[in-house]
């Protein structure tokens, strides 16, 4: 069977109900398209946003509801088509149709694919008993807060955002938490940086955290089928109750892949979001944007990416011509640290990173240097000022003198050289 709609009503199809694909349905009613949309969603959960999962609903500290993009009312009032428990299972790009899961087809004009990414499995021995987690949705969170209601002890396997966040979280409850982390320091893909990452380090081994860096995971042993302890790759042995894997994320291609998309690391779109199919686009997690401020091609699996991609690949549904020129962005909350990262600084591009203001005191800018000019900052604690002013030195693109980028006698904007003439 396949739904399509009458009187020659256009239909926009979206896949995958995260933030993305539930903010462009939003932008798409709020620009005025009063036609049909269908939103498919694999999850039998109302569209949500992440990050709670691994802090405050975590914690206990806030409601399942708080994570929702919008009310189930929304979707009525709104006349948007969710259906939640519903898979695609391929894209018919001859027929203008996605087949779900159970055979119906459901006809196109545009189609964003927002499927968003899944967690890179462990593959060590015991890796498939009972206690071994991974976190991308409500299922996955509630499962890991009930072993920190238990009481533990919990072996995280990953010094990335996840893994820590999980870590402050069981730390929170008084839970005993061991990292593993085959890198000398956490964060280190993330950052680049070691006096930066050495801040997390101190940070999480402040809260009682046993933080083994160097250390991966060879092994885990289980007894009735269920994890009961960890062998590292020193030979120790750590008792666990269940181990959560945070080893990073792959983006959910399977879909553009087998409809033969150009996908390599993501859904290759241009700076309007569109594929290599001109009715099909990309947005969040999934999609690798050709940049046309950072002049490279980069996927940015933030919540703030999805959020910002979602309204501009509805906008480009519409046939606006809005080219998507965002720096990435993102945050973490860990214990009483909050942080904001703006910009990009792939390592091999960076020449010098510079400090300023209290490091040891957890308050401070780090900003990332290329070729004199700051590609991209982060604050740590610094709430007053905020973000605003390193994401203003990155767009003015000038150079700036590093002395003065780390006095904090020196307004940010004034550490910019300008050249008479
Ligand atoms: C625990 C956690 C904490 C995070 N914390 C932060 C943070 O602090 N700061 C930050 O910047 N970012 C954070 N992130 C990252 C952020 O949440 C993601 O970047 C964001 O969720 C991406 O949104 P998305 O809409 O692209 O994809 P997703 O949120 O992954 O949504 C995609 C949806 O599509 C569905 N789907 C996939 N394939 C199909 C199919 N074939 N048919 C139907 N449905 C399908 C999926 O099931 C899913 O529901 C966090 C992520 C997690 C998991």
């Amino acid at each position: 069977m396949t739904t399509q709609p009458g009187n020659g009503e256009h239909s926009f199809v979206i896949v995958g109900g995260g933030l993305a694909g539930a903010k462009a349905a939003e932008t798409l009613r709020d620009e005025g398209f009063d036609e049909r949309i269908v939103l498919l969603c694999d999850e039998s959960e109302l569209p949500y946003e992440r990050p709670p999962l691994s802090k405050g609903y975590l914690l206990g500290n806030d409601a399942r509801e708080s994570a929702y993009v919008h009310e189930a009312n929304w979707y009525r009032e709104n006349n948007v088509d969710l259906r939640l428990a519903t898979r695609v299972r391929r894209i018919d790009r001859f027929a203008s149709e996605v087949v779900l899961a159970d055979a119906e087809r459901v006809h196109y004009d545009r189609l964003l694919l927002a499927t968003g990414s899944e967690p890179r499995r462990l593959d060590v021995p015991g890796a498939d008993l009972d206690g071994v987690l991974y976190l991308r949705n409500l299922a996955d969170s509630d499962a890991i807060k009930r072993v920190i209601e238990a009481g533990g002890p919990i072996v995280v396997v990953g010094a990335g955002w996840i893994g820590l966040e999980v870590a402050a979280a069981a730390r929170e409850h008084d839970v005993e938490v061991t990292v593993l982390e085959v890198a000398d320091l956490p964060l280190q893909q993330a950052l680049g940086d070691d006096e930066v990452a050495r801040v997390f380090a101190d940070l999480h081994r402040e809260h009682g955290v046993d933080l083994r860096l160097g250390t991966g995971i060879t092994s885990i042993e289980g007894a009735d089928g269920r994890v009961d302890s960890v062998t590292t790759s020193d030979g120790s042995s750590v008792r666990a109750a269940a181990v959560v894997v945070g080893i990073g994320v792959a983006p959910r291609t399977g879909l553009a892949e087998d409809a033969g998309l150009v996908v390599d690391n993501g859904v290759h779109v241009d700076p309007h979001l569109f594929s290599s199919d001109p009715v099909i686009l990309a947005a969040g997690d999934v999609a690798a944007i050709e940049h046309p401020v950072l002049h490279e091609r980069i996927r940015v699996e933030h919540w703030a990416n999805a959020l910002v991609t979602g309204p501009h690949a509805a906008r480009s549904m519409l046939g606006h011509d809005v080219v998507f020129e965002e720096l990435p962005y993102f945050f973490t909350d860990q214990y009483d640290l909050g942080m904001e990262y703006v910009g990009y600084a792939p390592p091999d591009a960076v020449d010098s990173v510079v400090l300023r203001g209290d490091v040891a005191g957890r308050a401070f800018y780090a900003f990332w240097l290329a070729a004199g000019k700051v590609v991209a900052g982060m604050h740590v604690n610094l709430w007053d000022d905020g973000i605003d002013p390193v994401k203003a030195l990155i767009l003015d693109g000038g150079a700036v003198d590093t002395a003065k980028l780390a006095d904090t006698a020196v307004p940010l904007g004034e550490a910019l050289v300008r050249r008479a003439g």
